[in-house]
């Protein structure tokens, strides 16, 4: 039997195929996997890879490298921050245009079949057991990944800081976007107030849940790891301008190195119960 995407340019799989052949990277890397500080660092738009066995998935080189199909400098920003602060950083090493690790599964944006003016060929029409598969091959191993590493940590008596980093583009749908960062929270206000507040100092436009809101269902990996953990907690947005080149990065790393070390000396845990979600 084969599983045909009624779409040109794109490989006929057979259904027993795996997604990832054996010697393709796995799912994730996990940078510092032994580090006792008290963060956790998570990138779930690092990668524009596609496996080999879905080809171009229908996009034309430029595509295949823009916003729509990774966090262009998300993911060299924090290996950047696991390597300065000897921390350690959960990288998803697949595009979230294969599973979106940052939606439920159930959300339909899981598997996007548009974004910003670009069609997704290969993503129209996706039979169950082609979504099975994309979870069960990266989606599923990369979450894994994550809790493996608060389980190690807690298992140490650490109750690290989950830090959630994404980068956003200077324009979409035709619009500029004049915010340079966003911090996006839920049930954790404090750690949220340390970046707010020292972005701002920093000179820099920062948006309070924008441009992106964290609240719930937003955000899927800080809810489905940090709150049930009952661990301290906030997503990074970083406009992509800011981090598309060396300079960039090593700028806005040595920045969050320093709020990120003051959050990681205050090492509490939060109690989600008690904290509203203010929307
Ligand atoms: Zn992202």
């Amino acid at each position: 039997m084969i599983s045909v995407v009624p779409s040109k340019g794109l490989k006929i799989k057979k259904l027993d195929e795996t997604l990832l052949a054996p010697d393709e990277p796995a799912p994730f890397i996990i940078l510092n996997p032994d580090a006792v500080v008290p963060i956790l660092l998570v990138c779930d738009h690092a990668s524009h890879r596609f496996p080999r066995s879905l080809g171009t998935m229908g996009l034309d080189f430029l595509n295949r490298h823009s916003h729509v199909v990774h966090d262009i400098g998300a993911g060299a920003l924090v290996e950047m921050l696991a390597n300065n602060l000897g921390v350690t950083a959960v990288l998803c090493q697949y595009s979230r245009l294969i599973v979106d690790c940052n939606r439920e599964l159930a959300d339909h944006n899981a598997f996007l079949e548009y974004n910003d003016g670009v069609d997704i060929p290969a993503n129209h029409n996706l039979r169950n057991n082609e979504k099975e598969k994309r979870a069960s091959e990266i989606y599923w191993p990369y979450h894994n990944a994550i809790e493996g590493q608060i389980s190690r940590l807690k298992d140490q008596g650490i109750n690290p800081v989950f830090i959630s980093i994404h980068s956003f583009s200077p324009v979409i749908n035709g619009e500029a976007r004049e915010l340079e960062m966003g911090v996006l929270w839920d049930k954790d206000p404090t750690t949220a107030k340390f970046f707010l507040s020292d972005l701002g100092e920093a000179g820099y436009f920062v948006g309070d849940n924008k441009p992106y809101s964290g609240k719930d269902p937003e955000d899927f990996t800080i809810d489905h790891h940090a709150e049930p953990n009952g661990l301290p907690h906030v997503g990074i947005e970083i406009r992509q301008n800011l981090i598309h080149h060396g300079d960039g990065i090593k700028r806005i790393s040595g920045i969050l190195q320093k709020i990120i070390n003051l959050v990681a000396r205050q090492n509490r845990s939060i109690d989600i119960e008690s904290q509203k979600s203010f929307k």
